[in-house]
């Protein structure tokens, strides 16, 4: 099948959006991945037990939140039974149960809980997304889907802009490094390493910077093993509020 720029079922039309809205229109069209396309339909359809009577959102799922936040939130790729299925980023699952949480303590969730897209939760100065836009089997994109998914997220932070990207875990922080990198933006080689509490200044295009801060994944993974407690939580979000209060100023 011949695949044309402006087919409205890849990524490539992510440039034209003038808008979040028109970012979102877009990206919901999109079947670039077959894999992901086939698991997230799949999961929609056979569905679990406790979500049986549910219609699974079952597409790419956008970003959530502020539309002028100044700190993102980045994560992997939705899950294939909360935000698959709710389609909102972290909504219906212990991991945004256990994030959502903690934005509501300092201060950047309307709500401690993210139950369904219609809940009424705001987020205020704070956005949340991810690099893969359909949840993938076993919580694993392929480098290829994650490089194919790319332009999503590149065009959502230059609408966006932000000064702050909180990134959850290891995979998310080397495909946001990749789509910065691609955008034009400084990023050193060999690449800033992945830590908790890592904290990495980068410039980029027309003077910008932008403060990226590493924190452990909220999956169970980590979460039910005290990996990631909820205090080590805040005080990366704490750190990321402060950021964004006083930005990194423009290089000249
Ligand atoms: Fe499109 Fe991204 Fe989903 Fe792939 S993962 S189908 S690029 S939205």
């Amino acid at each position: 099948m011949s695949r044309l720029p402006e087919d409205p079922t890849y990524p490539e039309v992510a440039g034209a959006a003038a808008d979040l809205d028109g970012l979102d229109a877009l990206l919901v069209e999109c079947r670039a991945c077959p894999r992901l396309v086939a698991w997230r339909e799949h999961v929609g359809e056979v569905k679990r037990a406790a979500f049986s009577t549910e219609t699974y959102w079952a597409r790419p799922v956008p970003g959530f939140g502020d539309p002028t936040a100044r700190i993102v939130v980045v994560g992997l790729a939705p899950a294939a039974h909360g935000a698959n299925r709710t389609g909102r980023m972290f909504t219906g699952d212990r991991s945004g149960d256990f994030l959502f949480a903690s934005m509501h303590r300092v201060g950047l969730a309307s709500a401690p809980t993210s139950v369904r897209a219609d809940d009424g939760l705001t987020l205020t100065g704070v956005r949340v997304t991810a690099p893969v836009r359909c949840a993938p089997p076993g919580n694993a994109p392929t480098p290829t889907e994650r490089r194919t998914c790319g332009p999503w997220l590149a065009r959502e932070l230059e609408i966006v802009e932000p000064d702050v990207a909180v990134v959850l875990g290891g995979f998310g922080w080397q495909a946001l490094l990749t789509t910065l990198a691609e955008q034009g933006w400084q990023v050193p080689r060999p690449r800033p390493r992945f830590a908790h509490g890592a904290e990495v200044r980068l410039d980029g295009p027309g003077g910008r910077s932008i403060v990226l801060l590493g924190c452990f994944h909220v999956s169970q993974q980590n979460t039910f093993t005290g990996r990631l407690t909820l205090p080590m939580l805040d005080a990366v979000l704490l750190r990321a509020r402060d950021v964004a209060e006083a930005p990194p100023a423009r290089s000249t």
